[in-house]
């Protein structure tokens, strides 16, 4: 079939394709972009997906990032429920899953991530449900119509959150977590606790260090999860969260390297001059952790697109943003912004028992993140505090007297940023940078 040609093909449906194509269009007036997705929906958001869109009170048009007219009136060929099912660098096309292929001066890749399945007997039956897409959660919001007893599968954000809004739907909701505490990976024992104390006030029960051996559906039909020698879990529905892994199959089959994601250097740039990757599927290098790593947030999505379409307008703006990421859970708002990784102290500040308080997580005498639960306010500041590389203590950060917004401003600055080796710009521009905008933002520039 013959092969249409595209200034600029995009792959994928989520935040970083959606947030790539508009800022594409703003900056290169008379760009020709193809936007081509699984997905049978324009590009929408994920995060209340297992929050507002489960609990019914958000529609789908409110979820998408922009109307048909967006894409429409910047003449952006939107290929909707379609697949890529091979790159070819040499030729500089896409091959679609309908036969057709269109050609590309660049491309990029936003191809996101998928649920991490169970591995036990019984995992595929009919009634065990994933929460990735907007599919998933009319499946789910189907089956649950008839289901008391609701099992779910892992303590992570996915699990928490939509335990909090079935609950308050009526339903009976145990979470199963294979770690001993909740939100293992992104927060203090403390935050755990506090977490799993609100849910049990909310009467969500919480099983920590399960590990899941089996799930099986009776002649009756009656569900159940089975855990080695222990007690099984009876069920009418059961929901997973046990994580994402990403979608790099396009990319590794032609040859980009790839190691946990799309390997992309700061720019956002593959290994090959004329494609670009962002989102949850690459590996980049991050300045605050000094090392390369792959993050699942809404935020990195967002800047990691920007920084994407600059590359293919070529202009040269690194990526250097603190990572930061938000979770609702009943009335309290979990906001974490950089890392707890390999922190040798942390401190408080604030009563968990007033349900609002923050940990602050320091490896030395370096500040290196927070998570902040109803604290808006220490969230902000420490935002800047990370992003200009202000200096923070310990004994400051637990000193609940110190507003913390009055240390930004002309203070010390800390030399932590390690800076990343500069590179030669890779990607080839498309067209002259006559209509530039400043769409396109990197952490300190006002
Ligand atoms: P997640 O946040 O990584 O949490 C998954 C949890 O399940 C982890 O604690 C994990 O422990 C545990 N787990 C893994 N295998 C298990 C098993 N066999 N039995 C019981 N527990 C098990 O992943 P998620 O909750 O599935 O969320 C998926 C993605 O959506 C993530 O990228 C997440 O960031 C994103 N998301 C974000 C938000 C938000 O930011 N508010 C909301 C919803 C979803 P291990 O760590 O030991 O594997």
């Amino acid at each position: 079939m013959a092969t249409k040609h595209s200034d600029v093909v995009v792959v994928g449906g989520g935040q970083a394709a959606a947030q790539l194509v508009d800022a594409l269009v703003r900056q290169k007036a008379g760009c020709f972009v193809t936007l081509i997705s699984e997905e049978p929906l324009l590009p929408y958001q994920r995060p209340p997906l297992s929050k507002q869109y489960l609990a019914g009170t958000f529609d789908t048009d409110w979820l998408l990032y922009r109307p048909p007219e967006f894409y429409e009136g910047h003449a952006v060929d939107v290929r909707l429920g379609c697949r890529v099912v091979a790159i070819s660098r040499k030729d500089q096309t896409v091959q679609l899953d309908d036969g057709t292929s269109i050609g590309y001066a660049q491309l990029a890749l936003a191809t996101g991530c998928r649920a991490r399945t169970l591995q036990v007997p019984g995992a595929d039956v009919e009634r065990v449900h994933y929460l990735r897409t907007l599919g998933d959660v009319d499946r789910i919001r189907v089956t649950i119509k008839d289901a008391r007893r609701i099992l779910i599968i892992g303590g992570g954000f996915i699990g928490l959150e939509v335990a909090a809004v079935l609950v308050r739907l009526g339903h009976e909701v145990t979470v199963l977590e294979g770690e001993d505490r909740v939100l293992p990976r992104v927060v203090a024992p403390v935050v755990s606790d506090f977490f799993r104390t609100k849910h049990a006030q909310k009467g969500v029960k919480i099983v920590t260090g399960v590990k899941i051996s089996e799930i099986r559906e009776d002649r009756s039909g009656a569900l159940s999860i089975h855990c080695g020698a222990g007690y099984p879990f009876p069920a009418d529905a059961i929901i997973v969260g046990i994580g994402v892994l990403p979608n790099v199959e396009l990319a590794t089959d032609c040859g980009l390297e790839c190691d946990n994601g799309i390997v992309v250097d700061e720019y956002a740039c593959t290994t090959d001059p004329a494609i670009v990757a962002a989102g949850d599927c690459t590996n980049h290098p991050n300045a605050l952790l000094g090392k390369s790593v792959r993050l699942e947030t809404v935020h990195n999505a967002i800047e990691q697109a920007k920084t994407a379409a600059a590359s293919l307008c070529g202009r040269n703006i690194a990526y250097k943003q603190t990572p930061w990421v938000w979770s609702d859970q009943y009335d309290s708002r979990l906001h974490s912004v950089g890392t707890s990784a390999q922190h040798d102290q942390h401190v408080l500040r604030g009563d968990p028992k007033s349900g609002s308080f923050s940990v602050f997580y320091f490896r030395g005498s370096r500040f290196i993140g927070v998570n902040c639960v109803n604290r808006a306010l220490d969230f902000g500041a420490c935002r800047r505090i990370l992003n200009e590389c202000v200096s923070l203590s310990a004994e400051q950060a637990s000193d609940p007297t110190l507003d913390l917004r009055k240390l930004l401003g002309p203070g010390t600055r800390l030399a932590f940023e390690r800076p990343w080796p500069p590179r030669e710009q890779r990607v080839r521009p498309l067209l002259p940078d006559r209509e530039a905008t400043n769409d396109v933002r990197v952490s300190g520039e006002t």
